[in-house]
């Protein structure tokens, strides 16, 4: 009966492949249960590449995402209101693209 011997060595290894597999599979679940949106943080200005003047004719004064008197909801510091950075946008983010 070697044939059952290998046979069954062959189904070890492949539950050994199956149980690595299962493991890391939770190891990555476990890490995107880590994830917690609210804890996210603003970028920096310099990966949102913000400027301290306007682009054209473009500033953070008239971009939703800017909270008076001076900070963004997405860009951490002091935010300009004649700064700008390429996010910026006139569309509210309340806005679903409801028009049609
Ligand atoms: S343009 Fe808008 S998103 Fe960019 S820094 Fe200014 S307020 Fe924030």
């Amino acid at each position: 009966m070697p044939a059952i011997g290998s046979s069954r060595r062959g189904f070890i290894k492949t539950m050994g492949a199956v149980a690595a597999a299962v493991t890391c599979g939770r190891a990555e679940a476990a890490k995107a249960e880590d994830y917690k949106p609210q804890d996210q943080k603003k970028l920096t200005q310099a990966a949102a590449r913000y400027q301290d003047h306007p682009q054209r004719d473009e500033s953070c004064g008239s971009c939703p995402y800017f909270i008076f008197p001076k900070s963004c909801v997405v860009v951490e510091g002091e935010i300009s209101a004649t700064g700008w950075c390429p996010m910026y946008t006139i569309f509210s983010p309340l806005d679903r693209g409801a028009h049609a």
